[in-house]
């Protein structure tokens, strides 16, 4: 029963994230400027493409963030 309602919960949010949008809350800030967020009602994450929009976060996109993150860091300590 109890799974069953946290479906409902789910499923719910999810309808209302389809009406009034996501309500998207920022999870991370990379120093490359590159930022995830996350809905708080739904719990998807999202991440900026390289145009400045949101696009879903997959795994890809999330090593992506992070490899160009670790490149900006080592570039920043070679130029220090
Ligand atoms: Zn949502």
């Amino acid at each position: 029963m109890q799974n069953l309602s946290r479906e409902v919960a789910a499923r719910l949010s999810r309808l209302r994230c389809r009406i009034v949008g996501h309500n998207m809350k920022l999870s991370k800030e990379y120093k490359t400027h590159q930022r995830e967020y996350v809905c708080d009602a739904c719990k998807c994450q999202y991440t900026e493409d390289k145009n400045g929009y949101l696009t879903p976060l997959t795994p890809k996109l999330k090593r992506v963030n992070e490899v160009m993150e670790q490149f900006y860091i080592r570039r920043q300590a070679k130029t220090a």
